[in-house]
């Protein structure tokens, strides 16, 4: 049956060994059946840089998607908030094509938009006022013009701050904003909706205009992942673990 499938959030890094082994069995045994991949942001723990590369760990990473691309699954990736400044080197060394975020997508006949889902959170005024100053082109060239070492010393700065204060903000200012998703969906001419970031896979449905539109949210990579697989049928989420060896 062709298929697609999202995937989003899975914070890779080599401290967390059992989450990049689930995503590299999920790569060379799952990915291969669908016609497409879309990986919707936060593949990385943090990328500081094209320049990092060279790291192996990330070789293994990019690597498999490399294989999974050649091999005729069309390969896309978006930015998150974790891994904004994946680049050009990324996109050719893997074989996965950089989408805008977002993407406005034809997947079986549904129109259907895709988005990380950081951008939604407007009411987290203090996290829209940093990704807007890190979004900006001048403010990513001074930060790239550094050392790769100094720039993954301030990354984890950042990364220890920001979970610090995720302490202390409510649950509903980390969600998405209903208004912001409902302007997201007229714009867009009330599409079906794919996104993550907030970590909280649900399957919403929107009465909005006289339209309804579904919103599938995608959730965070742990011991398991998961993935949503569309159909033309239509969608449902599927938990990736790997096969228990007997
Ligand atoms: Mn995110």
């Amino acid at each position: 049956m062709p298929h697609t499938l999202f995937i989003s959030d899975l914070h890779l890094c080599a401290k967390q060994p059992h989450c990049a082994q689930v995503f590299l069995h999920f790569i060379q045994h799952t990915a291969p059946k669908a016609e497409a991949l879309y990986i919707l942001g936060d593949l990385f723990e943090y990328w500081a840089g094209d320049d990092d590369l060279d790291d192996p760990f990330h070789q293994q990473i990019i690597h498999a998607m490399h294989t999974l691309a050649a091999s005729g699954t069309r390969l896309f990736i978006m930015h998150g908030n974790r891994d904004l400044l994946m680049g050009k080197a990324l996109e050719q060394a893997s074989g996965a094509t950089l989408l805008t975020d977002p993407t406005l997508l034809d997947l079986y006949g549904t129109p259907t938009l895709i988005s990380h889902g950081d951008a939604l959170c407007t009411d987290d005024v203090a996290y829209q006022t940093y990704r807007n100053q890190v979004h900006d082109t001048e403010w990513q060239r001074q930060f790239l013009a550094q050392t790769l070492a100094q720039r993954k010393t301030q990354i984890e700065q950042l990364r220890a701050r920001s979970e610090n204060e995720k302490q202390s903000k409510s649950s509903a200012i980390m969600d998405v904003n209903t208004e912001a998703v409902a302007e997201l969906l007229r714009e867009n001419d009330y599409p079906r909706l794919i996104h993550g970031h907030t970590h909280r896979p649900m399957h919403v449905l929107h009465h909005l205009d006289g339209y309804t539109c579904e919103r599938w949210v995608l959730g965070d990579w742990h011991e398991t992942g998961n993935t949503l697989r569309c159909e033309p049928e239509g969608c449902e989420y599927l938990t990736v673990a790997l096969p228990i060896s007997p």
